[in-house]
Parts: C-alpha cells; sequence; structure tokens
C-alpha cells in the first residue's frame, strides 16, 4: 500500500505519517525530513537549500526526484510508503507515476487532509515556539501556502482523475484523524483483495443474450431434426403401401 498524505504546509501530514509507520510498519518518505537532514548535516546539497527552505520557497523537482528515487531503491521490500510533503508538482507527480512504475509499484490511495488555513497560522505559530523552525516564522509560512495553492493543490484534480483521492476532516483531533485515515486504508485494501470487480449489469448483458441463442438454437435444430425424422417414417410407410 503506498499512499501520499495530502495537504497545506502543517496540516499534520507528518505527526499522520509518523502514527502510521508505528502502526503498520510503512515507511515515511518526507522530502522536508530529507532537506532538513541535509542541512542540518551542512552537505553540498544542504547547503544549497537552505535559503530556499527558509523562505518558503519551493526545492528544484529534480532534486527531491532524486531523493525519492534513492529511497524507493533503498527499501525495494517494504510493505509501503507513505509520501509526506511529495510530490508538490505537476512534475513531481509524474516522476512518482513513473518512477514507481519502473519498479512494479503504483499510488494505491491519495489521502487529502482538509484544513483551514486560517488555523494553520496558529498551529505553525505554535510550532515555531516550540521547535523553532526557520520558516515558520508568518512571512515565510505565508509564501508556503501560496507556493501551496499554486503549485501543489492542482495535483488535486489530477489525483481525483485517476479515482485515487480520499479526502478527510484534517481539523478534527489528532485522533479523529488517524481513524478517518485508518477507515480510508481498510477501505483501499479490502477493495484490492476482492480481485477483479464483477461486471455490472450491462456487461453481463451479452453474456446472458449469447446462452438464449443457444438454447433457441438448440431447440430449433430439435425441431428441425424431429420434421425430419417425421418424413423419413412418411416416405417410408408410403414406400411400403
Ligand atoms: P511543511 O511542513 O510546510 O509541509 P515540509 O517539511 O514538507 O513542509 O518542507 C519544508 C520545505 O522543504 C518546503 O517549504 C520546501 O522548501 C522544501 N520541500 C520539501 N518537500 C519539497 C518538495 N516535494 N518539492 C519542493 N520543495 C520541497
Amino acid at each position: 500500500m503506498n499512499l501520499i498524505l495530502f495537504g497545506p504546509p502543517a496540516a499534520g501530514k507528518g505527526t499522520q505519517a509518523k502514527k502510521l509507520v508505528a502502526e503498520r510498519g510503512y515507511i515515511q518518505l518526507s522530502t522536508g525530513d530529507m532537506l532538513r537532514a541535509a542541512r542540518s548535516s551542512g552537505t553540498p546539497l544542504g547547503k544549497k537549500v537552505a535559503g530556499i527552505m527558509d523562505s518558503g520557497g519551493l526545492v528544484s523537482d529534480e532534486i527531491v526526484i532524486a531523493l525519492i528515487e534513492e529511497q524507493l531503491d533503498r527499501n525495494p521490500k517494504a510493505a509501503g510508503f507513505i509520501f509526506d510533503g511529495f510530490p508538490r508538482t505537476m512534475p513531481q507527480a509524474q516522476a512518482l507515476d513513473a518512477a514507481l512504475a519502473k519498479r512494479n509499484k503504483k499510488v494505491d490511495a491519495v489521502i487529502r487532509m482538509k484544513v483551514d488555513e486560517k488555523a494553520l497560522l496558529a498551529r505553525v505559530t505554535k510550532r515555531f515556539e516550540a521547535e523553532g523552525r526557520a520558516d515558520d516564522n508568518p512571512e515565510s509560512f505565508k509564501k508556503r501556502l501560496a507556493a501551496y495553492n499554486s503549485q501543489t493543490a492542482p495535483l488535486v484534480p489530477f489525483y481525483a482523475g485517476q479515482g485515487k483521492l480520499k479526502e478527510i476532516d484534517g481539523m478534527a483531533s489528532m485522533d479523529q484523524v488517524a481513524a478517518s485515515i485508518a477507515r480510508v486504508l481498510d477501505g483501499a485494501a479490502k477493495g484490492a483483495g476482492k480481485g477483479a470487480p464483477r461486471p455490472r449489469k450491462a456487461a453481463r448483458a451479452p453474456a446472458r443474450a449469447a446462452a438464449k441463442a443457444t438454447t433457441k438454437l438448440a431447440s430449433k435444430t430439435s425441431a428441425k431434426t424431429a420434421r425430419k425424422s417425421a418424413s423419413r417414417a412418411a416416405a417410408a410407410k408410403a414406400r411400403k403401401r
């Protein structure tokens, strides 16, 4: 089961992803966490992205796609992946589909956590005080929200079109949000376990029609045979006379 946790910054994706890791053994792939780790260990990549991250802008597609592909290859036997904070742009979404297809995998569900933008600012201010994340200051946060609305929100119709989008209320309590996610995942797993879906009535109709036609044909044939043997008997009678 591979799922995308989707929603604006500070919607609670990371918190829910960590719960799923603990409960289901999935692997969390958070591009934000990966970039922050590169940054705090001072790698060349970390130095390159630090300024962009602090200002609330998006790191290039090329960089984050490479990070994700590397993790997919490192965990070939994973029970599932939770993509958190990725994909954030249409090219990233397309690259993810291609990267998974290359490895015989796919995105199974996209869970959109719907939240109230005004409430997010309050959450982030609290997080800024508690964790001191540089990009949680109000100015950067506004830029992150703007980036989400212009570049990430268009992925909603993309995944809805693939029939994978599930929406849940992200403003409920942490446990209620976790319960909604669990319901979606268990529903998706059940659906997958059922095997091929039963064809609908319309699709079954031709099969029924074919069966009827065979029966008709059989009765027509037997009527013909009966007629033939009756006339043969009549001919034999006439010959006898
Ligand atoms: P949030 O908590 O706001 O959802 P993240 O922890 O996911 O943020 O990401 C923090 C920052 O890292 C982003 O503002 C952005 O600069 C960078 N980043 C993370 N993921 C991506 C991505 N998929 N594409 C581009 N930039 C990203």
